[in-house]
């Protein structure tokens, strides 16, 4: 399906993907100046639990678990300092709970042992930490102003091929698709813009073509 978009995109005389991603990105810009990360977090800390809460849940659901999570655990030694059962209770309603628990704990030892302490920057060592995938790592990354990569997820992987940016179905392969058009300056807010746009416009069912500022750009309207 994604080939058929990239093909669709020359049969059009759309432009190439190169051509067509200034303007792409200018107008999710414009149409979604609030695109920013949906996760609650006050520290650097912060950000990565709930990253690792995030996985195979809504962002809302992990705002409320951490609203009274972050309260009590405040540095990678609080998670540790409580039984696992514990932590397994207290993340409960994320789902996933030993899993998370168990990465988590696993995370926050190896912060404390090798980054006295501190979330570290770089892709390479975020993805030491257990349960911290690429994903996970460069949503973190990017959050810190050190993005590395570019996110793809369920909302990136669907435009990004509605778009005819990539003909992959593979989330690595689309990464390295995007980050050869997409400008390096704009790879943090690049998936906001298209995680927005995708819950707002172009559903996954139901894309609002008709009402969409990419439809002159988009290989795959239904508008024309
Ligand atoms: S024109 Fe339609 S398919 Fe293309 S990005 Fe917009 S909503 Fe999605």
């Amino acid at each position: 399906m994604a080939r058929s978009y990239v093909a669709e995109a020359k049969r059009r005389g759309l432009g190439s993907r190169r051509e067509r991603i200034g303007p792409i990105v200018e107008r999710l810009a414009r149409e979604h100046d609030d695109a920013t990360i949906a996760l609650r977090f006050r520290s650097d800390l912060e950000l990565l639990v709930s990253v690792m809460l995030s996985a195979q849940t809504t962002d809302v659901n992990v705002n409320r678990v951490t609203e009274k999570l972050f309260r009590k655990y405040r540095k990678p030694e609080d998670y540790l300092a409580v039984p696992v059962e514990e932590l397994e209770h207290d993340v409960y309603a994320t789902g996933f709970y030993r899993q998370k628990a168990k990465s988590i704990r696993g995370a926050m030892r190896v912060l404390l042992e090798e980054f006295d302490g501190h979330v570290p920057r770089r892709l390479e060592e975020l993805v030491r930490l257990p349960g911290v995938a690429r994903k996970t790592a460069n949503v973190v990354a990017a959050e810190l102003g050190h993005a590395q990569g570019i996110v793809v997820d369920t909302h990136v992987r669907r435009l990004s091929q509605r778009l005819g940016l990539t003909r992959n179905d593979d989330p690595v392969k689309i990464e390295r698709d995007l980050q050869r058009v997409v400008p390096r300056a704009d790879w943090a807010r690049f998936p906001h813009l298209l995680i927005w746009h995708g819950r707002r416009v172009c559903i996954a069912r139901r894309p609002v073509c008709e009402e969409c500022v990419l439809a002159a750009l988009c290989p795959s309207a239904r508008v024309f």
